[in-house]
């Protein structure tokens, strides 16, 4: 812990908790009562199909409105909460506000698939395909409308490969995705043998490939090898025209990024996908439909 130089200019040593540290432990016991208190909320960033641009899927992303701090990232409070042992909760708290968006949508006739995110650390509880089965019954939604957005490192892990989680989650009908491929150190050969559906593509190399030809190719490698192991491709991080045509072209399956629409807060999504499709909620018992 550096506390600045000291007298002589030697940097000072003091054993005692820096502002971030402090406020990392405030924060750890404050994440508990947030949830009870609504201040941690999701926003939906809505995925679209590279040659039709219907819309196919939307990924949850935690938010939390801290009534002092105002907005933390999730990549701040996520690590928190893991090593806090809260992850679970947390999670939980995420796949039910994501099941009941998806729940509504059902009510309007409307079959959109959610994505949620999984910590690396969720997959090693041993109780989170029974939490993951109970959520699903308890809204009534089919397992094939959810996708479980797992991260590269987290899959790779010996501990996982020798479990039974990623087959008894995959049983249940929903759909696997690999989140941020290209920045660990799988290759896609070897999660041939994994029940994985899906990869996606990370943003670092995506923002790219407008400027970085580097970029592109690794894009384009990702996506072929991907499909000859008859996965889907989507591509995160889609901020101008020429980096989605460039990865239409290539036949990336689905792109998700600011070009299309920045994560929507539930009213804001609800009025996106009116001014897109124009669908409004169909006559009750009419057949589900696919927007
Ligand atoms: P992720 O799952 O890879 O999510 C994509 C991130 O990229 C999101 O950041 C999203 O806002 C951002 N993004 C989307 N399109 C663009 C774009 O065109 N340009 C740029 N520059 N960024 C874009 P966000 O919401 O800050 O989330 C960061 C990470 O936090 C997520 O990365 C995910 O790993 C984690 N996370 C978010 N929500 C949850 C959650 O509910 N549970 C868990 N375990 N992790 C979560
Ligand atoms: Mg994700
Ligand atoms: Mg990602
Ligand atoms: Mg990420």
């Amino acid at each position: 812990l550096l506390a600045g130089s000291g007298a002589g200019g030697v940097a000072s040593y003091h054993p005692v908790l820096d502002q971030q540290s402090l406020r990392r432990l405030q924060l750890g016991t404050e994440l508990e009562q947030a949830m009870a208190e609504g201040q941690i909320s999701v926003v939906f960033q809505p995925i679209i199909d590279a040659r039709t641009s219907d819309i196919v899927s939307v990924e949850t992303l935690v938010r939390w409105a801290h009534p002092r701090y105002g907005a933390i990232a999730p990549d701040d409070f996520i690590h928190l909460a893991e090593q806090i042992g809260r992850i679970g909760l947390l999670t939980d708290h995420v796949l039910d506000l994501a099941l009941a968006r998806c729940r509504r949508w059902l009510d309007q006739d409307i079959a959109l698939s959610v994505a949620v995110n999984l910590s690396a650390r969720c997959l090693t509880e041993p109780d989170l395909v029974d939490r993951v089965r109970r959520a699903l019954r308890r809204h009534g939604v089919p397992g094939e409308l959810l996708t479980l957005e797992l991260t590269e490192g987290s899959v790779v892990d010996d501990s996982v490969r020798s479990s039974t989680v990623l087959a008894d989650l995959h049983a249940l009908g929903l759909r696997l995705s690999m989140d941020d491929f290209g920045t660990g150190y799988s290759s896609l050969s070897q999660l041939r043998q994994l029940p994985i559906d899906e990869v996606k593509i990370d943003k670092s190399f995506v923002l790219g490939m407008s400027t970085s030809q580097g970029e592109s190719f690794i894009a384009r490698s990702i996506i072929e090898l991907a499909h000859n192991l008859g996965l889907r491709v989507v591509a995160e991080g889609v901020e101008d025209e020429l980096t989605r045509n460039l990865l239409a072209e290539m036949g990336c399956d689905k792109l998700q990024g600011f070009l299309v629409s920045r994560p929507l807060p539930d009213e804001r999504l609800e009025s996106w996908l009116l001014a897109r499709t124009g669908v409004r909620s169909a006559a009750p018992g009419a057949p589900h439909r696919r927007l």
